[in-house]
């Protein structure tokens, strides 16, 4: 039995000119991405020049407003837009989204003034930007930030170390929550900080198990000054549009997740029909038969998740529980696929020749980012049962 070459997702895409987004993106990664992935992956290789790259082909703003230079897509082609970039390079496709998360707080809570002046740079100008909520002392409990922003005249001044920011350091904008009033929820404000802002800077990026090419970084803002006009939604308003925010987010980790699996997947298949043990292919005995068959049945499980979160989205009606659900299914899909596509491999797969042990070392973060799957566990069931008593 010959190795059996990948055959690309049939997705179910609602418009021609989908269909011709989605060839696009299957092109540039082919030819742009997934050669380059394995080397620069290993040598820590941020691939700005892949970002510009996106820009200019209009993929970096697709569910935005064509008014501010977004594409008009539903949230189901960005989606799977997302999804073929995340199985040629988990950094891509992971970057394009914590990229649309970050202009998410303009895009739906800034003024027109606002979108008018910044929105466009932002969706197709080149820029890169970066989110920033989590703190040293605060990840899953978010609301005790302590990031603080002080009204001085016109301007607020923002000191404070924001952590584990993506593309910290490297962005050209900054979306940061810092507190502006009371302890807890209540007291967090929004506000859009140029990368390029005074007193901003990045740390030396941390030092990961995987997607070494995707920067995480730690960003000090010492004394930053932003003019009022910088300030998005109300005063206070700042954690309800980071969670907004997340809801989206999720979607995004979702669908880059099942990209990753699906990488996973077509190298496990590859391998398992070329490889020959006891003198018939690997792929001729049931343990890896009935293993592929589980692997490819929760891909497009987690698939059929996000998709049907994202077309409620996109029907304008309330996705949060089903965006919480997709990404706690999608990413806990993505760690059992990648780890039994190691296994699939046997040893070759614990080596670096193949590039399944990086595709199981990058899955283990997406269980991690924009909440914790407990915390996506807390969500869904708040939704089932309410708020927790204490
Ligand atoms: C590579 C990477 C990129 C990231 N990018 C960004 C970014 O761009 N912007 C940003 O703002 N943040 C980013 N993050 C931060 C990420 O969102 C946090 O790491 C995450 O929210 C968890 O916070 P923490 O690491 O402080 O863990 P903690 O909150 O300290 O949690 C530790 C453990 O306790 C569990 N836990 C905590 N509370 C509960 C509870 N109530 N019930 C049950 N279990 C609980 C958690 O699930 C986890 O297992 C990134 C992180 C990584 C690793």
């Amino acid at each position: 039995m010959p190795d059996r070459a990948p055959q690309p997702v049939d997705r179910q895409l609602p418009t021609d000119e989908a269909r011709d987004l989605i060839s696009l993106v299957r092109d540039i990664a082919q030819r742009e991405i997934a050669p380059k992935a394995a080397e620069e992956e290993d040598a820590g290789r941020f691939p700005r020049e892949v970002f510009t790259l996106l820009s200019e082909s209009g993929l970096l703003g697709l569910p935005y407003d064509s008014e501010y230079g977004g594409g008009d897509q539903p949230y189901e082609v960005y989606l799977q837009v997302l999804e073929e970039l995340a199985a040629a390079r988990l950094t891509v496709g992971l970057g394009v989204s914590v990229h649309t998360l970050a202009s998410y707080a303009l895009a739906a809570y800034g003024t027109k003034e606002q979108q008018v002046e910044h929105l466009p740079a932002m969706l197709g100008g080149g820029l890169l930007g970066a989110y920033c909520l989590s703190e040293p002392s605060s990840g899953s409990d978010a609301a005790s930030l302590r990031t603080k922003a002080v009204r001085d005249g016109a301007d607020w001044v923002i000191t404070g170390t924001k952590a584990w920011i993506t593309h910290g350091g490297i962005a050209d904008f900054y979306t940061v929550m810092a507190r502006t009033g009371e302890e807890g929820p209540r007291g967090i404000t929004a506000f859009l900080v140029p990368g390029d802002a005074e007193g901003l800077s990045g740390a030396v990026p941390e030092k990961k198990m995987g997607m070494k090419g995707s920067p995480t970084a730690q960003v000090h803002l010492d004394e930053v000054r932003v003019p009022d006009e910088r300030r998005l939604g109300d005063e206070g308003q700042g954690f309800a549009i980071a969670l907004a925010s997340l809801d989206s987010g999720r979607l995004g980790i979702a669908a880059c997740a099942i990209g990753l699996a699906q990488a996973a997947l077509d190298e496990a298949v590859a391998y398992a029909t070329g490889r020959q043990q006891f003198g018939r292919p690997i792929a001729d005995f049931q343990g890896l038969r009935f293993m592929l068959a589980d692997m490819a049945t929760q891909i497009e499980a987690g698939r059929a998740l996000y998709l049907a979160a994202a077309r409620l989205r996109d029907a304008g009606r309330p996705f949060a529980k089903q965006a919480a659900m997709a990404k706690l299914h999608c990413t806990d899909t993505a760690m059992k696929v990648t780890t039994d596509a190691v296994q699939v491999l046997g040893g070759y797969g614990y080596t670096a020749d193949f590039p399944v042990e990086r595709y199981m070392r990058e899955a283990k973060v997406l269980q991690i980012v924009e909440g914790t799957n407990q915390i996506q566990r807390m969500v869904i069931a708040r939704h089932l049962a309410g708020p927790e008593t204490r």
